[in-house]
């Protein structure tokens, strides 16, 4: 067994040692101390999927107060894409902390922000002319472009689709399918807002991205109207949802839609965005060019930032005081962010990516040959996903889902689950993560197949 260190002399980031280590059972000790206090202090609502009290993290590694080494492969649900305390990120922060912290973007502007908004006017699809403006999250994002996109048509309707996600603000509550955890009794939601059928090849008796885009359309045109709408909002993946890879040519039919009626085409990259997917955004790998696009997560390293970019014309309808807010862009995150996509594009991350993604898919079709319980493999890059059903129904199976989960916890390993029906187990582990260590995280999880 390695010695531990002193928790509280910890320092995170890639110098942390790379290894799945347990010293106690999870939880141990010192962690079930912090659960007790959280239980105590902290509202039940804000629930925790490992009980666990973290010092220290980087690369592929959580280390926690009882010096257990667990191995990250949830990147804080897709955000630490660059690793935890990146050096990078950790040294503009440092800086941009020692010149100043706060003045509102809005009251007293600096370069930061601008800068940021020049690198996701160039990074974003598209080679029109764009514009951005920064938010805190994913869901302030989502509201705002939402905002734009009403502001830009002079319309009011929105649509999204089944098994969405955007967010736990009330509009994207609204604009999100779940009913529980999201929505029960948190209502009345907002107004105008409806939803349409997802392409969902494992579910949906194997439509052509056509077939479902031609059932979506015809849904949107019967039940609201182009008159009447002025955005569809769609993740171009889904996340919460169930990593749904939609069929090709789904995505790039709504599109051309939209563009025929003059609803503007929201691509929510909250969790697909930033390298993640195997390219800067998912909708590359579709071809397709977003009027808007909304970016959150992988953007800042950890930091909050979230962004909406889109076209000049689209984005400059809004009047002057209508888009900001007081942390919007905080020239901390700013820094975060300018220093996150240099590592992106430094250290190869949209190749590592890839090939993270082909280490996942190829693993994880190996076992699903072995085990029909495992119904479906998919996803992109480092967003893969499992579906968990009866192999007999092909009946989602979130009991069997959430022993894996617990399996995988109790043995060192952060693995998240997702889906509507509770029955997928979702990748998305730190881009900065090693071989060795997937691959030991991916064995755990194999394990835990078999035991349950
Ligand atoms: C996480 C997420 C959001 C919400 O982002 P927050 O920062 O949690 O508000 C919105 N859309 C998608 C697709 C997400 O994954």
């Amino acid at each position: 067994m390695t010695l531990v260190d002193t928790p509280a002399t910890l320092t995170g980031g890639p110098s942390l040692a790379q290894e799945r280590r347990l010293v106690t059972a999870i939880p141990g000790p010192r962690s079930q101390e912090l659960m007790a206090r959280k239980a105590a202090a902290v509202a039940a609502g804000v629930g925790h999927t490992l009980p666990i009290s973290v010092v220290a993290a980087g690369g592929g590694v959580i280390v926690d107060a009882d010096g257990n080494s667990l191995i990250d492969l949830g990147s804080g649900i897709a955000v630490t894409g660059v690793g935890n305390s990146a050096p990078r990120v950790v040294e503009a922060v440092t800086a941009q902390l020692n010149s100043f912290t706060h003045t509102c973007f809005t009251v007293s502007p600096y370069e930061g922000y601008v800068a940021v908004a020049e690198k996701l006017n160039e990074l974003t699809p598209g080679d029109h002319v764009k514009r951005t403006a920064l938010f805190n999250s994913g869901a302030e994002a989502v509201e705002n472009a939402v905002k734009i996109a009403r502001h830009f048509t002079k319309k009011q309707a929105v649509v999204a689709f089944d098994h969405a996600y955007h967010g736990r603000t009330n509009l994207t509550m609204g604009l999100t399918a779940k009913n529980i955890p999201y929505k029960s009794g948190f209502g009345p939601f907002a107004s105008e807002v409806y939803r349409a059928p997802l392409s969902y090849p494992f579910r949906d008796g194997g439509l052509s991205g056509a077939e479902a885009a031609a059932k979506a359309i015809s849904v949107i045109e019967k039940q609201v109207g182009a008159e009447n709408l002025a955005a569809i909002i769609i993740e171009p993946i889904q996340g919460e949802g169930g990593f749904i890879v939609p069929a090709q040519g789904f995505l790039s039919a709504l599109v051309e839609w939209a563009r025929e009626n003059d609803v503007v085409f929201i691509a929510d990259e909250v969790q697909t965005g930033f390298a993640r997917t195997g390219a800067w955004f998912a909708s590359e790998h579709e071809g397709i060019v977003p009027d808007v696009i909304v970016t959150a997560k992988g953007i800042a390293g950890g930091l909050p930032l979230s962004a909406v970019t889109g076209r000049a014309e689209i984005m400059d309808s809004a009047m002057a005081g209508g888009l900001g807010g007081t942390y919007a862009g905080s020239p901390i995150a700013c820094a975060a962010a300018l220093a996150t996509i240099e590592t992106y594009e430094q250290d190869g991350l949209i190749e590592r990516a890839r090939e993270i993604g082909s280490v996942l898919i190829g693993r994880l079709n190996a076992l699903r040959t072995a085990d029909p319980r495992i119904g479906d493999v998919r996803g992109r890059g480092a967003m893969v996903a499992i579906e968990l059903v009866d192999p007999a129904t092909g009946a989602p199976d979130a009991a069997l889902t959430n022993a894996v989960a617990k399996y995988a916890h109790a043995n060192g390993v952060v693995l998240l689950t997702c889906g509507t029906y509770g029955n997928v187990i979702r990748f998305l582990p730190p881009l900065a993560i090693s071989d060795e260590l997937l691959i030991d995280g991916l064995s755990v999880v194999a394990e835990g197949l078999k035991n349950a």
